[in-house]
């Protein structure tokens, strides 16, 4: 199957599947992206909070394929809101590429630097046991400072992630806002199908693209009866399933994996019929929703 892509605003194509990257250590994410550009992928999805930036940027680096053929992602961290050029140009420092091709606000949520001692600014603070949520900021104030991040060349498009419908409306129709979203990522899979957040992204020219697909850490969703019936109708994995049944709903996804063998399989697509899409948008219905990603912003509500 020919690798889909989707269109941004902004008129560049992003690759429907793209390798995640969180929680994979540096020596474990360079043999993994290494694998994933080897086998087809040109979609690398990064962070700075994932503290592997640097491991990334190498493998992107030495693995030979032409930068203009590759679609990087990285994210702004919660404590560096106010100074999102500066933490870009750290990310390209770490990533030791010219430029990202999309730059996220990792979350609706600035948090306060005063706990950071040792000025390790990729850090989530916490202040008696709870996350220094700064309530004095706001994250349109953040976005007007990212929409001029495009015209600096550092970055080609740049988007937002973890905002529901309501911070994206709160975003557009703010006084300073100038420029819609490229994107906007949050956790998608059959337990958290999140229709109506991807049909608002359809309807304002906003890519949605889906982390989590497999359910997090240890994949999870993978056991799931359904995904497993519908698995063995395609004759492939489980783990094809979720990520076909994304692409097929009109996303990009992400799946995050550090085994070789699991990075290539991911990539092998199968066309999921109308049906069998529906019969995995049912399962949130059948089994009740579940989000996985919940951090506690000290009682600040992003979900909502
Ligand atoms: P995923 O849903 O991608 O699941 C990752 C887990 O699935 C790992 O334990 C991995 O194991 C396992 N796995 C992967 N493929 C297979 C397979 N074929 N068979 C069995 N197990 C498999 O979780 P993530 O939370 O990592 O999400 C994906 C990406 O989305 C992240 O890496 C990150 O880039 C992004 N993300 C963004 C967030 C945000 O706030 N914007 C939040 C969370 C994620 P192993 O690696 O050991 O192979």
């Amino acid at each position: 199957m020919v690798q889909p892509y989707f269109t941004l605003n902004t008129g560049a194509k992003i690759p429907a599947v793209g390798l995640g990257t969180f929680e994979a250590g540096d020596g474990d994410v360079y043999p993994a992206v290494m694998e994933a550009l080897k086998v087809g992928y040109r979609h690398i999805d990064a962070a700075a909070i994932y503290r592997n930036e640097k491991s990334v940027g190498k493998a992107i680096r030495d693995s030979g394929v032409p930068r203009e053929e590759l679609f990087v992602t990285t994210k702004l961290w919660c404590t560096q809101h106010k100074e999102p050029e500066k933490a870009l140009d750290q990310s390209l420092e770490r990533l030791g590429l010219d430029y990202v091709d999309l730059y996220l606000i990792h979350w609706p949520v600035a948090l306060k630097t005063t706990s950071i001692k040792d000025g390790n600014m990729l850090t989530v603070p916490l202040r008696d046991g709870a996350r220094d949520v700064d309530v004095d900021w706001n994250f349109v104030r953040t976005w007007e400072l990212v929409q001029e991040l495009p015209a600096t060349g550092k970055t080609k498009a740049v988007g937002v992630s973890n905002f529901s419908i309501n911070h994206l409306k709160e975003l557009l129709a703010s006084p300073g806002n100038k420029l819609t979203p490229a994107a906007n990522q949050v956790e998608i899979h059959p337990l958290l199908p999140q229709q109506e957040l991807i049909d608002f992204g359809k309807k304002h020219g906003i890519v949605t693209e889906a982390y989590s697909p497999l359910g997090h850490n240890g994949a999870p969703l993978l056991k799931n009866a359904t995904v497993q019936e519908v698995a063995a109708k395609y004759n492939t994995g489980p783990a094809q399933i979720l990520i076909s049944w994304a692409v097929k709903r009109g996303y990009v996804v992400l799946p995050k994996s550090i085994t070789p063998a699991r990075v290539k399989s991911n990539f092998e697509l199968v066309d999921l019929s109308a049906e069998d899409v529906q019969k995995l948008l049912d399962i949130a219905k059948n089994e009740g929703e579940k989000r996985f990603i919940n951090p506690d912003w000290s009682g600040f509500k992003v979900f909502d």
